[in-house]
């Protein structure tokens, strides 16, 4: 009976990762659909909740206080100075660095403000009975921001930046440090709560695949396009956006493998001024010290702090580097012949599209240190050239992960390669509680 339900309200969808087309039943509480292909996670199961604005909505009010009150305070040989948030910011730009002062900002307070606020109005919009005005735009923007929405990595810096300079001076933690930390946390859950294609389901109704879709087969197999945004099928017959959610329609990223061999050419080039110039000039009674990001890392392993030390060195030398190798490895595998390990490609790409945004800590603990550290003479702390090229390194190597579109790797492998069933083929595993 329970089967019978389900199968009558299965929809056909498209892998976004691999293309195979799927017959995808409505999950149970606590499942997740994956494709039994390439073991994306297509659909969780959603509730009409009210979770989700209502965590949105504590955001951006503990976002306002944390902006309103002090972050850090600063105290040395009785000379004390505080940090807001907005000083990480706008002491960056004071000191000539415009671009990573906008980078700093964008991340930590503009994209999660607007994702906050345009996921309020998509909710607001979907207990209506006619949606509002942008409802559709929004929705397809959501999950781009995602990704840039780096509050949590900051609030890590933070935790950084007050390990690095607690041994120079005495260092109180404000209202707005704990505000911005419960903001930072709230935003995590929002995120984690967004399936972007539930919000379809709920704002047009389920996808429509044409007639005579075969599930079990790919998409492109079939003369059909998915659609990346909503996951509707439609022929490919010159229509260049969506007929269900009106995003731009492509069989596969546009001259992705150019886009990502360029964005990697570029961000392996920012990588030596990244490394070669300091990222900071520490000033303490008139004797002033560059530190490049690897004597950063040695300075921690000086005084003990190892674990620091290794955040630091995953984050800016491994994650970058190993992300330049991991992505030019898979444009490579694009045009092998050879048969390959699919699984293991990827997790490597999956890994690598999810990890860039870390290797941002060692931006933030520049941006919360300058800002901090303003005591003149007595000590103070200015940004050096290494962290707008490291900046540059970590939004290359994130585009280029974007830019990578993963069904290439798909195009080359047999269909046979998608589990059979006569009677329902490539349904989808529904497990992982
Ligand atoms: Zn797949
Ligand atoms: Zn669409």
């Amino acid at each position: 009976m329970e089967e019978a339900r389900r199968q009558s309200s299965d929809t056909l969808v498209p892998c976004p990762q691999c293309d195979l087309i799927l017959s995808v039943a409505p999950p149970a509480p606590g499942e997740w659909v994956r494709c039994p292909r390439c073991r994306h996670p297509l659909a969780r199961h959603t509730v009409n909740d009210q979770t989700s604005p209502a965590l949105a909505a504590s955001a951006l009010i503990l976002l306002a206080v944390a902006l309103a009150f002090p972050y850090i305070r600063f105290e040395k040989n009785g000379v004390s100075d505080q940090m807001g948030l907005l000083d990480a910011a706008t002491q960056l730009a004071a000191f000539h660095h415009p671009a990573l002062a906008v980078v700093v900002f964008a991340t930590i307070v503009v994209v999660p403000a607007c994702f906050l606020v345009a996921l309020l109005w998509v909710h607001a919009s979907l207990a209506r009975a006619t949606p509002l005005a942008g409802t559709a735009m929004l929705v397809r923007a959501l999950p781009r921001w995602r990704p840039w929405m780096m509050a949590d990595v900051f609030a890590i810096a933070a935790l950084v930046s007050l390990i690095k300079i607690a041994g120079m001076a005495q260092v109180t933690l404000k209202p707005g440090f704990w505000a911005f930390s419960g903001f930072a946390l709230a935003l995590l859950v929002t995120v984690q709560r967004l399936h972007p294609l539930a919000l379809w389901v709920r704002l047009t109704g389920p996808p429509q695949a044409p007639p005579g879709t075969r599930p079990g087969l790919t998409a492109g197999e079939q003369g059909l396009i998915g659609c990346e945004q909503c996951g509707q099928l439609q022929p490919v017959d010159g229509h260049s956006h969506c007929r269900r959610c009106g995003g731009a329609l492509h069989p596969r990223r546009p001259a992705s493998l150019q886009r990502t061999w360029a964005l990697l050419i570029a961000a392996t080039l920012c990588c030596f001024p990244a490394h070669l110039y300091p990222i900071m000039t520490t000033t303490s009674l008139g004797n002033t010290q560059p530190a490049t990001i690897i004597s950063g890392v040695l300075q921690f392993l000086s005084h003990g702090d190892w674990p620091i030390a290794l955040i630091i060195f995953s984050a800016s030398v491994l994650v970058p580097f190993g992300k330049i190798m991991a992505l030019a490895w898979l444009c490579l595998a694009v045009r092998r012949e050879a048969p390959v390990d699919m699984h293991a490609q990827m997790r490597l790409y999956r890994i690598t599209e999810w990890v860039g945004r870390w290797s941002m800590i060692d931006v933030f603990v520049v941006a919360i240190v300058v800002a901090l550290v303003r005591l003149g003479n007595l000590m103070s702390i200015t940004p050096g050239p290494g962290g707008v090229a490291f900046a540059a390194v970590v939004v290359l190597t994130m585009l280029a992960a974007f830019s990578f579109d993963p069904r290439l790797l798909w195009d080359r492998q047999p269909p046979s390669d998608a589990p059979s069933d006569p009677a329902r083929p490539a349904t989808p595993t529904l497990a992982e509680r």
